[in-house]
């Protein structure tokens, strides 16, 4: 397993470096193992160390925490996803559920700043579900029926509109909803990182590679050393197969974005001064793009099946290129050499889009699978996987085991063949909006 990812993130690169990093060099025991430092673990970490105050609880990661998809994100805290529009209430029920989630995914963060003071450029600012395509206002219509059957605040917007907003003319149509913030997904999951207590160790470059249980002892072993462990809790995301868990309900995919630097006063101007916005594409393998705080532009436009998932450089510039491209039919007054960080990330999936919340084994648990809302949803399921591990419960418990579960996956390779299948159809559908 090759976990270590590129260091071309500018999400990372731009917050200060980190010291004292340590990582496991003996064996250990302790109460709590919690596997993965992205939001989830660290949410659970920071849960477990106020539930329990004098156990001994270790956090590991296999590289630096935070530096997986967590600090490599986008940045969107959503409050909806974009679906089709509902005709039975059974669908419209689960579309509910799903939300009410998100809703308290935003709620558990927003907790987290208030509580510890982060500053992580947290912007109200709505979004926009934006397409160039005018076939796809019949999609925005029925999602916009959808929406206001559940009372969220939006409209749907038209060429002049949008073109003042983004500052681009390339849309021509966006159901703009008010709810969702955007934000810095390295600030905040630093925050995480430098607010976890006295009673949580944090080892990294450390990586699980295989682990067991005898009756109440849960034996987890790395390069050289092991630790013992009364209760464990997974937190890998898309790394969860080669540990083998939830394997027939989960698949990793791999994405990769790209930032320029900040945009000069001078072509600021040239796009009009927009304010900070973000835009989700209609079609799933669109492209999400986004105008920072600091004035420069960020694209995602790829997904696909990868491995192994660490990216090699020339196959990283290709995408890159893409994303100039990508970049340049929007906004070409801008010039060619813009872009100044380019990077992957490894999202984890579902085929229903429901996330996993489970207790796998007596005291073995795991959360995660967000599909592209895990800011928000994974900071509640990790607090919320700590206090179910904890034998607790909670509301927020009780409407997360609500929803649907997860459901079956084929074997590989006949997965992978239909996942990547699915993957040219979706990327066919959208090609106008890459
Ligand atoms: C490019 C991109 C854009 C995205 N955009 C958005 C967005 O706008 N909004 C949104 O809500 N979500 C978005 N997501 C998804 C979001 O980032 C994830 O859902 C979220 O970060 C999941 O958090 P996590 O803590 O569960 O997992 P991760 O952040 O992936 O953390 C898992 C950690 O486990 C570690 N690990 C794995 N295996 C082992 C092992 N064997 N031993 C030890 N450690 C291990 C990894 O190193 C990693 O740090 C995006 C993701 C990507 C890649």
């Amino acid at each position: 397993m090759d976990l270590v990812n590129d260091n071309s993130c500018n999400w990372i690169n731009n917050l200060d470096k980190r010291f004292n990093i340590k990582t496991l060099d003996q064996d250990k025991t302790c109460d709590w193992l919690i596997v993965g430092a992205g939001y989830t673990g660290l949410s659970a970490a920071r849960k477990l160390s106020e539930l329990h105050p004098n156990q001994k609880i270790i956090i590991v990661d296999a590289q630096l925490a935070g530096e997986g998809a967590s600090g490599r994100n986008s940045g969107y805290l959503v409050d909806t996803t974009l679906n089709d529009g509902f005709s039975s209430n059974k669908e419209l029920l689960n579309y509910k559920k799903k939300t009410d989630i998100y809703k308290l995914g935003i709620d558990a963060v927003k907790k987290f700043i208030k509580e510890y003071h982060v500053d992580c450029d947290w912007n109200e600012s709505g979004k926009y579900f934006a397409s160039s395509n005018q076939k796809d206002l019949k999609i925005l219509e029925n999602f916009s029926k959808t929406l206001l059957k559940l009372n969220f605040e939006h409209n749907i917007l038209e060429k002049d509109d949008l073109c003042k907003r983004l500052g681009t003319n390339f849309y021509n149509l966006a159901l703009y909803t008010k709810g969702g913030i955007l934000l810095h997904p390295g600030k905040l999951v630093r925050a995480m990182i430098d607010s976890l207590s006295d009673n949580v160790e944090l080892l990294e470059n450390t990586q699980l590679d295989e682990w067991s249980k005898n009756n109440d002892t849960i034996i987890c072993k790395f390069n050289n050393h092991k630790i013992i462990t009364k209760k464990v809790i997974f937190c890998t995301n898309g790394f969860l197969n080669p540990l083998g868990i939830k394997k027939n309900y989960n698949f990793p995919l791999t994405l990769t974005a790209s930032m320029t630097r900040t945009l000069t006063d001078r072509e600021y101007k040239s796009i009009g001064e927009p304010k900070e916005w973000g835009v989700l594409p209609v079609r799933p393998m669109g492209a999400t793009i986004r105008m920072t705080k600091d004035k420069r532009i960020l694209i995602r436009n790829t997904a696909e099946v990868h491995s192994p998932f660490k990216m090699s450089k020339t196959e990283l510039d290709k995408r890159s290129l893409n994303q100039k491209l990508g970049i340049k039919k929007r906004f070409p007054s801008l010039a060619d050499d813009i872009i100044e960080s380019s990077w992957s990330g490894v999202v984890s999936r579902t085929r229903n889009s429901s996330q996993i919340f489970d207790k796998i084994d007596n005291n073995v648990f795991v959360a995660g699978c967000y599909n592209g809302s895990g800011i928000g949803v994974g900071t509640l399921f990790g607090e919320q996987i700590a206090i179910k591990a904890s034998n607790q419960n909670s509301d927020e418990i009780n409407i997360i085991e609500s929803r649907s579960k997860p459901t079956w996956l084929p074997p590989q390779p006949f997965l992978n063949i239909g996942i990547k299948t699915r993957l040219i159809f979706e990327r066919f559908r959208s090609r106008s909006d890459v």
